[in-house]
């Protein structure tokens, strides 16, 4: 693994951490800062100037709009995105659709949705799990019929993130119930707009309607929107989880916890003196950056094997379990921190335009909002069980 900074790496460095400082509008780092979920607008805001400077895909290949950035480049933009406090961009285009167009996709989709990923002007949600099939998602029920050009597709989709913003959902349907589960799914791109579909919300124990309920009641789907081979859907939707599952660490948002963990404990006051200086405290702030000093260089390397070409087996895993329990160790350590203004839940009154005074130091806002909503990370992405479950048999061979 060579990962040492040369000096082009370095100036690297500076050029992006220049950028970041100029060019990322001060509402977006503040609520990204806070762990609150992005506004729409502010997110495409933000995507569509790093989109500008060529940066929005970091991973595609070039010819698709890529950077063309080593391993080491890639490390340093996403280290100094989480210094910033950037938000890295809403993933379900850029991170989990697009590269499945533009890995399997034809020249016709490729062209047709490619560049409006990149340029934030279509927003994409997952339409993957459905009441009785999260973690058994080859289960899956929702039904797509062939009647001429077109499919005409029946059935229900739950937990999907940022429906209610979305102008496409990437679809896992049945197209064959005959054979083994896994061979009778394929992959569908639905323009949300298309008659017949409806949305419910679900509210999240962070009170925030991120989540919704998809129903599907006799959409026509054209043909032309399946991605690759009908029934072969299974194989486009493990390469896309796979990818999801690498991005889902969050190591560098989570340093940026770490550091303002730090600041708080200077801050917050206890028997006379600071919470800095309990003992017990910070032996278990000091071993959480400990942790995830590990989990930098597990991801270092499997950064390097994919560089060098190698083909990955449970390193994804190993990531989204290490990456999400220290994610809800780091906020439910944020809150704890906090005393007693942790508990109250004032991220949204000062946010969303309500006049009334928040408790507490301006520190305080946010931790709690964040804490309760990543008691989902070990379950959204395939759950940690099942993570375990694929080290199991790949690893261990059990
Ligand atoms: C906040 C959030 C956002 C999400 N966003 C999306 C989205 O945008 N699109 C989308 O398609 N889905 C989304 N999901 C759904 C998510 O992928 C599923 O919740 C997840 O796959 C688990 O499925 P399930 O909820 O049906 O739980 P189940 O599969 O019913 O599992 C219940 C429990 O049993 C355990 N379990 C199940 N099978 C096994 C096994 N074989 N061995 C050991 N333990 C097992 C699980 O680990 C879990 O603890 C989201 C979920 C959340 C919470």
């Amino acid at each position: 693994m060579d990962l040492s900074f040369r000096d082009e790496d370095i100036a690297f460095q500076a050029e992006v951490r220049e950028f970041l400082e100029k060019n990322l509008p001060a509402d977006v780092k503040d609520r990204y800062d806070r762990g609150l979920h992005p506004k729409k607008e502010a997110a495409v805001r933000w995507q569509k100037i790093l989109n500008d400077k060529g940066w929005i895909a970091p991973n595609w290949p070039v010819e698709y709009g890529g950077t063309g950035w080593t391993a080491t480049q890639k490390y340093i933009f996403a280290q100094e995105l989480g210094r910033a406090s950037a938000p890295p961009p809403i993933p379900f285009g850029v991170s989990m659709v697009g590269p499945v167009i533009y890995t399997f996709g034809n020249q016709e989709q490729k062209d047709q949705y490619l560049p409006r990923i990149l340029n934030s002007e279509d927003w994409w949600c997952q339409g993957y799990s459905e009441p009785g099939s999260g973690s058994d998602l080859a289960s899956l029920q929702t039904k797509a019929v062939r009647d001429g050009d077109d499919y005409v597709v029946n059935g229900q989709k739950i937990w999907t993130s940022h429906a209610q913003h979305a102008d496409l959902i990437f679809c896992l349907v049945r197209t064959d119930s005959s054979g083994k589960k896994q061979e009778g799914i394929s992959f569908l791109l639905i323009d949300m707009k298309t008659p017949g579909i409806t949305l419910k919300p679900i509210i999240g124990l962070d009170k925030e309607h991120t989540l919704n309920e998809v129903f599907f009641d006799d959409v026509r789907v054209p043909v032309k929107n399946r991605i690759g081979d009908e029934n072969k859907g299974w194989t486009y939707a493990k390469f896309l989880l796979g990818n999801e599952r690498t991005s889902i660490a969050r190591i560098a948002q989570s340093k940026r916890h770490i550091e303002r963990l730090r600041d708080i404990v200077k801050q917050e006051r206890l028997n006379g003196g600071y919470l800095e200086d309990d003992r017990d405290f910070m032996r278990k702030v000091n071993q959480i950056e400990v942790d995830l000093m590990a989990l930098e260089y597990t991801e270092l390397r499997m950064l390097s094997s994919i560089d060098a070409g190698k083909k990955l087996t449970a390193e994804p895993s190993l990531l989204k379990i290490k990456g999400t329990e220290i994610q809800q160790r780091l906020t439910e350590l944020l809150v704890e921190s906090l005393g007693m203004y942790g508990a109250p839940y004032e991220a949204l009154k000062k946010y969303e335009g309500s006049n009334e005074m928040p408790v507490g130091p301006d520190y305080a806002h946010g931790p709690m909002a964040e804490h309760l909503y990543l008691k989902a990370a070990s379950i959204y992405g395939g759950s940690n069980e099942i993570q375990r479950n694929i080290i199991s048999k790949m690893v261990l061979g059990l």
